[in-house]
């Protein structure tokens, strides 16, 4: 039976130690934390090595050495919040709510993860092959786990990420694709007072240009949006810039736009403003969008009648947003994959984190009931 209380102290103790994707020793004192209690649940855990920078990745099962998933449930470790936040902004109850670092985005989605494994019915336990997976680094674009995540989606059927619900109660089948690109310019210097004389070419103003014609790119009907969000360039006022960097995010609703987008920088490159510069660009992060995987449809259909009748809840889903989790690998790997099945809470990445603490039983309901739809759906399919 779950408990509240029991609950609530494991989330204290997990919400009380920093976990910003760049501390690995924090981050590893989180996985040995949920491995802890993983193994008193009598789960099996296998503790993934990825490297110095990141924590450990859990892969968690029912299932000793599990070769096919029925379900995986995901959820991510690290936070973008500080190092030390959590004694700035210390875990507490305030009526309803239940605040802290990361508490919405998202570690009550990943603790639940393990408690849901506890109310399932013994024949579905038994029955079905169930992963839970957390890794470290997604709020970091998942730039060291993508591919282990993507190879435990090609071994499963359906996929459940943990991300913090959101106040409307919708849940996602759908994200944009998102992509980082840091574009260098190389220049030519020369003494402000000489430039009508001697050869220059400014990084600056070719950074510049560039700044305006991606902007420009910005189109709602096709959904592709597009931020130069850092510049850099210059040394002196009386210097003329030789090197200049931007940094730009777009966001996506279809793979192809990463490619057009490069095109289109291929093409400004090729024909420069200032004569002289030349151009650079380097893809640093990227995530592909999440679309619904073949027999969506059909499952959602499935899920409206489970929650309507087992919950008294109607299913509802959001629109395509910007905002990415590991659902995109996991969604383009052909997986039925719904986000946003946390706590409900609100203030992710901000100061100002919480979730409703009623929400927690809610969480734990709507993903046993999910998994227990499936092990029945799988008896007779
Ligand atoms: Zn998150």
């Amino acid at each position: 039976m779950f408990d509240l209380n029991e609950f609530l102290d494991d989330l204290k103790t997990v919400v009380s130690i920093d976990s910003n994707s760049y501390d690995p020793v924090g981050l590893n004192k989180c996985v040995d934390f949920y491995q802890s209690i993983a193994e008193k649940q009598g789960l099996f855990v296998k503790r993934h090595f990825i490297n110095d920078k990141t924590g450990d990745f859990l892969e968690i099962s029912n299932k000793e050495n599990p070769t096919h998933y029925d379900v995986i449930m995901m959820g991510h470790i690290d936070t973008v919040q500080p190092v030390d936040y959590s004694k700035e902004y210390p875990f507490r109850i305030e009526g309803e709510l239940a605040h802290g670092p990361g508490i919405s985005d998202m570690k009550a989605g990943t603790l639940s993860m393990l408690y849901i494994m506890r109310e399932l019915s013994k024949e579905t336990y038994d029955s079905l092959s169930i992963g839970i997976l957390m890794n470290c680094d997604e709020e970091i674009s998942s730039r060291y786990t993508e591919q282990l995540t993507r190879s435990f989606a090609r071994k499963a059927d359906y996929a459940f990420i943990l991300e913090g619900g959101k106040n409307d109660g919708q849940h996602t089948i759908m994200r944009k694709g998102t992509a980082t690109y840091k574009i260098t310019f190389h220049g030519l210097a020369c003494h402000a007072g000489h430039i009508l004389e001697q050869p220059n070419a400014n990084a600056l103003v070719e950074m510049g240009r560039w700044a305006v014609e991606l902007h420009k790119l910005n189109n709602k009907e096709t959904g592709l949006s597009v931020n130069p969000g850092i510049c850099s360039s210059g040394r002196a006022g009386n210097v003329v810039p030789d090197l200049a960097e931007m940094t730009v995010n777009i966001r996506v609703t279809h793979k192809s736009q990463f490619e057009e987008f490069e095109s289109k920088m291929k093409s400004l490159s090729e024909s420069p403003y200032i004569n002289g510069v030349t151009v650079e660009f380097e893809r640093v992060a990227c995530r592909t969008p999440m679309l619904p995987a073949p027999g969506m449809d059909e499952y959602l259909e499935r899920v409206k009648k489970v929650f309507y009748e087992k919950l008294g809840l109607n299913f509802s889903v959001n629109p395509m947003k910007g905002g990415c989790s590991d659902g995109n690998f996991i969604a383009d790997e052909g997986v039925i994959c719904l986000d946003h099945l946390g706590p409900h809470g609100s203030g992710g990445h901000k100061k100002i984190e919480y979730i409703y603490k009623d929400e927690i039983i809610h969480c734990i309901n709507r993903l046993t009931v999910l998994i227990e739809e499936i092990a029945d759906y799988k008896k007779t399919h």
